[in-house]
C-alpha cells in the first residue's frame, strides 16, 4: 500500500523527498517552520561535487550530481545550473603523487577524472599561482544557487500533487504522525524526518552535531575563473576531527562574482564571524590564486552543517519508532546528495529496488541509534 508521507523541514533534502515521494504516487505533505530552503541550503556554495571520502560517500555523490543533471533542464534556469567541473588542486609533488589512484578510483565509481600536470595547468586555469604541482579535473561536477534549488524542488513536488506549507513548525514527534506548534495533530503512514541540524530537537539521542562554516563573496569578476577549484588537502579538513580548520575551495558564479570557501569549526554554535578564522580562509586562497588580493570581498556570511560521527548521512528508518525515516546529517555534501537521497529513502519507504546500497547510511549503524 502507498503510505501517505509526512515530511519535516523544507530544506534541499526534504524538498528532494517531496518531489520523488509525490511522483512515486505518495500523498505528500511537507511542513516547513520558516522559508523553503532557509536553513543550511541558503548558507552552502551549491558545488555538486563527487567526493570521495569513502566508496560509499562517492556512489551517493555520483547518483546525486546524475540526478541534478536530469532535473536541472526541468526546473528551469534560476537553478543556475552551471557544469563547470572541479579542479583539484595539488600543491606540491607528495599531493600530487595521490591523483593517480584517485583519477583510478573515480573511474572504477563510474566517474570520469583526469590528470593535469603542472604545464597544463595554467592552461586550464590561468589564475592559479606559478609553485603548484598539477592537479585533477573532474568535469562532470557542476553548481548550483541552492536556495533555488530546493524552491524550484519544492514547486515540482506541488505540480506533482505535494502540499507544501511554509511557517508552519512541528512541535513533536507522535506515533503515526506529528503534532504542530499550535497543538494541531496530523496523522501519516510514514514522517521523514528532514529537518537538518534541528533534527535532533526531535530525537534528543541522534548523533548530530552542527559544524560552522564561513563563505566570503567577492564582486563581479567575469572571466576570471572557469571550474570551481578545490585544494587537494580538502578531504583532510572536510573528513578530520579539529576544532578548526580551513582548506581552499573557490567557485565562479554565473554573473562573475567568486565564490570562496571555506572554513569547518566544531563547538562553535553562534553564527557570528570570527575574523581570525576569515583571514586564515583568505590567506590560503592566496597561496592558489594570487590574484584574489585585488578583488573585493562584499559579504561574508556563515552555516551550519549537520554533523554525524562517521560524516556520513543518516538516511532510511528509525529503528523502534516504525513509520519513522530520517533524512538527515549530510554535513557538507547535502546539496549535491539530496536527490540521491530523495531516491534511496522514497525505494526504502515503498519496498522498491535500492538505487545503491543503503548499509553505510542506515541509522541502525549507529549503537545508540540501534538500541533506542
Ligand atoms: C558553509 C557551508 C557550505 C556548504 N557548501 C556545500 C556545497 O558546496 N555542496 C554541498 O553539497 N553541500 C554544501 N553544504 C552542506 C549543505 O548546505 C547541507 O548539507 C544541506 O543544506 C542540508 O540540507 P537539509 O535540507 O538537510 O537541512 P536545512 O537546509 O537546514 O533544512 C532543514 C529545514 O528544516 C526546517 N525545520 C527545522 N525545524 C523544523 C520544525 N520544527 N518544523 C518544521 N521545519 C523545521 C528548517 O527551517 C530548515 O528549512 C554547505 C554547508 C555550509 C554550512
Amino acid at each position: 500500500m502507498i503510505p501517505d508521507v509526512l515530511i519535516i523541514g523544507g530544506g534541499v533534502v526534504g524538498a528532494a523527498c517531496a518531489l520523488d515521494l509525490a511522483e512515486a504516487g505518495c500523498r505528500v505533505h511537507l511542513l516547513e517552520a520558516e522559508g523553503l530552503g532557509g536553513g543550511a541550503t541558503a548558507a552552502a556554495m551549491g558545488h555538486l561535487v563527487a567526493l570521495d571520502g569513502s566508496p560509499a560517500e562517492l556512489d551517493l555523490c555520483r547518483l546525486g550530481v546524475e540526478r541534478w543533471k536530469a532535473l536541472a533542464p526541468r526546473l528551469g534556469t534560476a537553478l543556475e545550473f552551471d557544469p563547470c567541473g572541479t579542479l583539484w588542486v595539488a600543491r606540491d609533488d607528495e599531493e600530487l603523487a595521490l591523483v593517480r589512484p584517485r583519477c583510478e578510483a573515480y573511474q572504477v565509481a563510474g566517474i570520469s577524472a583526469e590528470m593535469i600536470d603542472a604545464r597544463h595547468l595554467h592552461e586550464v586555469e590561468s589564475c592559479l599561482a606559478p609553485h603548484l604541482a598539477g592537479g585533477m579535473r573532474v568535469p562532470g561536477d557542476a553548481v548550483i544557487y541552492p536556495p533555488a534549488g530546493a524552491r524550484l524542488l519544492s514547486e515540482a513536488a506541488h505540480r506533482a500533487g505535494a502540499r507544501i506549507e511554509t511557517g508552519t513548525p512541528v512541535a513533536t514527534l507522535e506515533p503515526g504522525g506529528v503534532r504542530l506548534m499550535d497543538g494541531t495533530r496530523i496523522a501519516a503512514g510514514a514522517v521523514v524526518l528532514a529537518a537538518g541540524s534541528a533534527s535532533r530537537e526531535f530525537l534528543r539521542h541522534l548523533p548530530l552535531v552542527k559544524r560552522k562554516g564561513h563563505l566570503a563573496i567577492t564582486d563581479r569578476h567575469p572571466g576570471f575563473l572557469r571550474h570551481q577549484l578545490v585544494e587537494l588537502g580538502y578531504l583532510k579538513s572536510a573528513h578530520g576531527s579539529d576544532a578548526d580548520s580551513v582548506a581552499f575551495n573557490l567557485q565562479p558564479r554565473p554573473n562573475g562574482q567568486l565564490l570562496l570557501g571555506s572554513s569547518r569549526q566544531f563547538g562553535d554554535d553562534s553564527p557570528e564571524l570570527r575574523p581570525a578564522l576569515l583571514r586564515r580562509m583568505i590567506h590560503r586562497a592566496l597561496d592558489y590564486v594570487p590574484g584574489l588580493a585585488e578583488l573585493n570581498v562584499i559579504r561574508c556570511w556563515t552555516g551550519f552543517r549537520p554533523t554525524t560521527p562517521d560524516h556520513r548521512p543518516l538516511i532510511g528508518p528509525m529503528p523502534g519508532r516504525p513509520g519513522l525515516f530520517l533524512a538527515c546529517g549530510h554535513e557538507g555534501l547535502g546539496i549535491t546528495t539530496a536527490p540521491a537521497t530523495a531516491a534511496l529513502l522514497t525505494a526504502q519507504i515503498l519496498g522498491r529496488s535500492l538505487p545503491l546500497d543503503p548499509a553505510p547510511f542506515l541509522p541502525s549503524r549507529f549503537s545508540e541509534l540501534a538500541h533506542a
